[in-house]
């Protein structure tokens, strides 16, 4: 199971990376902003998608809608700050698979993983 992991925040890179490889997932590419992630993504294996939103040179909604260009069923879960009502809405009309507010426990994280890798 291959992870690309994009976010600005090295520190919260390296947070995601240790949840990840708590719950056994030790695959995982990192990007720094939508460019990185698009990148990572066309260099292929990717199997899910792990996303910030608000990032320099390409923010997280404009990556996942033109990685959702690309690919229609990979799965993506966005994990952000943006907790308002109207910014789920919009993640999810851009394609998001489901979403997570930051500060997230592990359990969170894992629980949002188990449910968009089911489908
Ligand atoms: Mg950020």
């Amino acid at each position: 199971m291959k992870f690309l992991v994009v976010d600005d925040s090295l520190t919260m890179r390296r947070i995601i990376k240790n949840t990840l490889s708590k719950i056994g997932y030790t695959d995982v590419v990192e990007g720094g902003n939508g460019v990185e992630g698009l990148e990572e993504f066309d260099k292929g294996g990717i199997n899910i998608v792990l996303t910030d939103w608000n990032m320099p040179e390409m923010d997280g909604m404009t990556f996942v809608t033109k990685l959702r260009e690309k690919d229609a069923n990979v799965p993506i879960l966005m994990i952000t700050t943006n907790a308002a009502k109207e910014d789920v809405l919009e993640a999810f009309k851009a394609g998001v698979s489901d979403y997570v507010v930051k500060p997230f426990t592990p359990e969170t994280l894992k629980e949002k993983i188990d449910s968009v890798l089911k489908g």
